[in-house]
């Protein structure tokens, strides 16, 4: 990132990703949801605009955009079909990572090959036992030589099969240190197998896969950071995690959006009793509680992330925007179907995938019941009682 977006550019950019989106993203959506299939077309198109490089600086080949334009750019994405956010944010924390935290070797090798999407990222911190409780990592890394041997099982990793780069959260004697893992995309690279592809509820058309690493051999110069950055994966990826909430909560509203504009349209067009269901006060109601959940979901989202474009740490900001906006966004899925009636239920409209794709918002970085801790954690710190 370098420095605030102009207005005028940033709404110029949002347009022309809402034009992608009514064009190209939404008349297939729901098919290539519904048969799971990786939607390589429309990641093409979003290499074209530039995408992969969102918030990467112009050196480095990137846009070099700030937060808020992302949070503008996601929410289109996630309005037309949620999972495309989902293959962005893991990239984009990778570059973030990558570019708060490399080295000038790391900066030079990686940024502009993930800045072009020549070269995908995941990001890859959860294991089958260490989801919420992030030190409970097991997987270790093990100085050989000018090598580290990685061996451990990775879970959950969105992207992994697909990715070039793995910012790979593994413990070494130094603590848990995050690693620079590249690799070929596919089934296997060295000793890294994509073991098992995790099927899901929403969320489709991208992979979220378990990894197993096998004495998987890295150089030494694959720790994000060098030698400083040992010990300091897990700092490094939770503060990173801030971006990941300001995305999450991004779809959300882009998830939310979609459903109550469905719902603002059906209600006008579907009559009973003699009159559009818009007229009965008890779809009022309803369409008044949504709209003020969207709006103020919106809100909690662009502020976390113009005061993280400010310089601040948002770890309470960014989690009450995730916090807020995927419980709003389950809210007003779940309203939208109600509001639908019957049609609501069935594969002819896009209500059901938005009911299947907005629980992932309230589980994804971080529970929502994490998020409450962190949110209150920070506010005792910010505030005087320091609680850890
Ligand atoms: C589709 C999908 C994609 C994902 N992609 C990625 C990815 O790309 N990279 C990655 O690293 N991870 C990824 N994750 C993992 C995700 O971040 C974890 O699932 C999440 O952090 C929860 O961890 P867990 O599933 O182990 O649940 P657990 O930690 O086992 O939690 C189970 C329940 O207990 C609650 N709980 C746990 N601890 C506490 C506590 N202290 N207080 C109160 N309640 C608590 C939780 O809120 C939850 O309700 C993904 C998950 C999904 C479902």
């Amino acid at each position: 990132m370098s420095g605030p977006t102009d207005p005028t550019l940033r709404a110029e950019l949002v347009a022309t990703v809402r034009r992608f989106v009514q064009r190209d993203v939404l008349p297939v959506a729901s098919d290539l949801e519904h048969a799971d299939e990786y939607p390589a077309e429309l990641v093409a198109t979003m290499r074209e605009l530039g995408l992969f490089g969102v918030t990467v600086a112009p050196q480095y080949g990137g846009l070099g955009l700030d937060l808020r334009t992302y949070a503008a750019i996601v929410e289109e994405l996630a309005a037309g079909w949620m999972s495309l956010s989902g293959i962005l944010n893991t990239h984009v924390m990778v570059a973030n990572l990558v570019g708060a935290n490399g080295t000038d070797e790391q900066r030079q090798r990686w940024l502009p090959v993930l800045a072009a999407g020549e070269v995908r990222g995941a990001l890859s911190l959860s294991e089958p036992d260490a989801g919420s409780d992030t030190g409970a990592i097991s997987c270790r890394a093990e100085r050989d030589g000018d090598e580290y041997v990685i061996t451990g099982t990775k879970m959950w990793v969105t992207n992994g099969a697909r990715a070039g780069l793995v910012a790979l959260a593994a413990r070494t004697e130094d603590g848990i240190t995050c690693f620079l893992v590249g690799k070929e995309p596919g089934p296997s690279f060295g000793g890294i197998t994509v073991s098992r592809d995790i099927g899901k509820l929403g969320y489709r058309g991208l992979e979220t896969v378990e990894m197993v690493y096998d004495r998987h051999r890295v150089p030494a110069d694959a720790v994000l950071g060098g030698p400083a950055g040992l010990g300091r994966g897990r700092h490094f990826m939770l503060a990173g995690l801030e971006v990941g909430r300001i995305n999450i909560a991004a779809r959300a509203v882009g998830v939310a959006r979609a459903a109550f504009e469905a719902a603002l349209r059906y209600a006008q067009q579907r009559e009973t009793f003699g009159v559009p269901i818009a007229q009965h006060q008890a779809i009022q109601l309803k369409l008044a509680d949504m709209a003020t959940k969207l709006e103020a979901a919106r809100l909690l989202t662009v502020s976390a992330a113009e005061r993280r474009d400010a310089g601040e740490r948002v770890d309470v900001e960014a989690g009450m925007a995730k916090l807020f906006a995927s419980e709003a966004a389950f809210e007003i899925a779940t309203e939208s179907m109600r509001i639908h009636g019957g049609v609501g239920y069935t594969t002819e409209l896009p209500i059901e995938r938005y009911y299947r794709d907005a629980p992932l918002m309230i589980i994804g970085e971080g529970t929502n019941e994490i998020q409450r801790l962190v949110i209150a954690r920070g506010l005792l710190r910010r505030y005087g009682l320091d609680t850890r």
